[in-house]
């Protein structure tokens, strides 16, 4: 039941977010789509607790969720890294201001970044990696604070093609392996049926959604060709 609105220059206050019901199964792996400016990246914020709902609760674990908090981390479409952090510290941040000790962060900091074939580039400062290696940094930075449920708005719009399709891989071996929660945001319906379990589409008004594509496209690990949706009248 999530309602959120915010104020317009001449519209007044705009509802972007008009009584929206979701649920994530614990494990699973969901996208939203849907076009731009219809609140994709106000209902992950509203989760992140960045944001406050006028209306509606959010539950995790069936507790209700006020402000933000470990258990639900972000990754960005911009990695966001410390620059004047190496690749380890970008890592053990979150887990020194939680009062872990130093030997045990960077233990576990080790492990994530190994996960995500980083473990070479420990000393590293983000200036000196690639796009996809900083949003690798960011993602084991989001996943060694054990969260319950993984937030990704757009994690990979940046990157070309083929950096992409090497992330998608990863994301999906270390989903299987974490059994994470994703929430995962995007503008790409082949990226989004490549990935997810379950796809939400935000539309702009009610209605039937129909998608049609060429399931046997996405084995390999690649994404569909040609993937439509039509939201019926
Ligand atoms: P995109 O695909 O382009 O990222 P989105 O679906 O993520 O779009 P949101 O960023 O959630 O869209 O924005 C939804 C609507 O809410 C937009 O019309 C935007 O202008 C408006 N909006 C979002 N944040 C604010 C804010 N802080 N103040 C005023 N309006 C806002
Ligand atoms: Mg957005």
């Amino acid at each position: 039941g999530i309602e959120k609105s915010f104020p317009h220059k001449e519209k007044g206050m705009v509802k972007v977010l008009d009584h929206i019901n979701l649920e994530i199964e614990k494990g699973q792996f969901v996208s939203i789509v849907g076009p731009s400016g219809c609140g994709k990246s106000t209902m992950l914020y509203l989760i992140a607790g960045l944001e406050k709902a006028e209306q509606g609760k959010i539950r995790i674990n069936g507790k209700e969720v006020k402000g933000s908090g470990s258990d639900r981390v972000v990754v960005f479409q911009e990695a966001g890294l410390f620059p004047w952090l190496t690749v380890l510290d970008n890592v053990t941040y979150g887990l020194l201001l939680k009062k872990m000790s130093k030997q045990e962060a960077e233990q576990k900091a080790m492990e994530m970044l190994k996960m995500v074939h980083l473990g070479n580039y420990i000393d590293s400062y983000p200036h000196e990696l690639s796009g996809g290696m900083k949003q690798r940094v960011s993602i084991a930075r989001a996943l060694v604070m054990e969260p319950d449920i993984l937030l990704m708005d757009e994690p990979f719009a940046a990157l070309d093609e083929q950096t992409r399709m090497v992330l998608h891989k990863e994301l999906l071996d270390i989903w299987r392996k974490t059994k994470v929660t994703v929430l995962f945001i995007t503008h790409n319906i082949r990226e989004a049926v490549l990935l997810s379990q379950k796809i939400v589409v935000f539309a702009t008004r009610p209605g039937k959604i129909k998608a049609t594509f060429k399931s046997n496209d996405t084995k390999d690990g690649v994404m569909p060709s040609d993937v439509t949706l039509q939201l019926e009248k």
